[in-house]
């Protein structure tokens, strides 16, 4: 065969992938080895459900509120798999603590799968569950999340929710990537996209929350529900600090005091530049440091916290 892959191919290369380890087919992995088949629906049609989650100083955070969103997303999508909550879970403990990670970013996933016929009727399809954990990943490099990211707010509309429900955390990210690279065209870093209503939606991996005269608003319509946005209501409320979800236009969105974007991957991240206008004088907001304070002083509470057990983790 010509052009024969070696070891420094990038496409089978494990040093091509991150550090981290892999649950698939029964068995644990280094990531760069767990592969799944090109005939998977989950590959040909992002026919898929997924979930990520983070574990930050050797303790998973919410992992009860991610486990549930997932289970809800494979009974919407008439998936299943040959575990419970509590296997799922003692899989994610045991990649994370074969990995030694302290803080890393856990994603599981559930696959349409395929069937031995090719066949068209996703009835007939084996699904499949894969987990891994990597690194701690964030949306905002370092620098970033210190001076504020720089948004450009994109004329694409993101998938509406009467085509694919948000609420089932899914692959159908062309959207998302356009507007990533319409951002970059820009000359901003990351991307908003718009409902149908021609409202601010959500970004590539984020909600997005504006603060106006001490209230923190964020969009009410075709977003995922976000366990960070989750976790932001919670944390207003027992901060006393106005909260809600409502129809956001660009216009409110480009007049706020404080923007701020948030995610499993990266918790609550500034927003200090909109279509290359500064917001608030392009300083981090007060309001937002303060959220983003107790949001990481959350991973301390006990009844948050599910710790990883790294001495009894079992070699790959
Ligand atoms: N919106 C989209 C499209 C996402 O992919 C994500 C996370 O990946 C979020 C919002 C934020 O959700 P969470 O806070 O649960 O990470």
């Amino acid at each position: 065969m010509k052009n024969r892959p070696t070891i420094s191919d990038p496409y089978t290369d494990p040093n091509t992938y991150p550090p981290g380890v892999a649950f698939l087919d029964d068995q644990y992995v280094p990531v760069g080895a767990a592969k799944i088949s090109v005939l998977d629906n989950g590959f040909l049609h992002s026919d898929a459900t997924y979930d990520v989650v983070h574990v930050w100083q050797g303790a998973f955070f919410r992992l009860d509120l991610h486990l549930d969103r997932f289970f809800q997303g494979m009974d919407k999508l008439h998936m299943s798999i040959p575990y419970e909550k509590p296997q799922v879970t003692e899989i994610l403990h045991n990649c994370v603590a074969v990995s030694g990670l302290k803080n890393a970013y856990v994603e599981f996933i559930c696959t349409r799968g395929t069937s031995p016929t090719f066949s068209r009727d996703p009835r007939d399809a084996v699904n499949r569950f894969i987990a891994f954990a990597i690194p701690f990943a964030s949306v905002a490099s370092p620098e970033q999340m210190d001076r504020g990211l720089h948004v450009a707010i994109t004329d694409v509309v993101r998938i509406p929710p009467l085509s694919v429900d948000p609420t089932i955390k899914n692959y159908h990210w062309l959207d998302l990537v356009q507007g990533l690279y319409q951002a970059y065209e820009r000359g901003a870093e990351t991307a908003i996209l718009l409902d149908t209503n021609g409202n601010i939606a959500e970004g590539p991996g984020f909600n997005i929350f504006m603060v106006k005269d001490g209230t923190v608003l964020t969009p009410d319509y075709g977003v995922l529900m976000g366990i960070t946005r989750q976790t932001i209501f919670e944390l207003c409320q027992s901060l006393q600090i106005n909260c809600s979800a409502q129809g956001i236009s660009p216009l409110e969105l480009g007049a706020a005091d404080e923007v701020f974007i948030t995610s499993t991957a990266g918790g609550v991240m500034p927003v200090t530049n909109l279509n290359g206008k500064a917001i608030a004088a392009g300083q981090v907001g007060s309001l937002t440091r303060r959220i983003k304070d107790h949001y990481w002083r959350l991973h301390e509470q006990q009844t948050d916290r599910s710790v990883v057990d790294y001495g009894h983790a079992s070699g790959l």
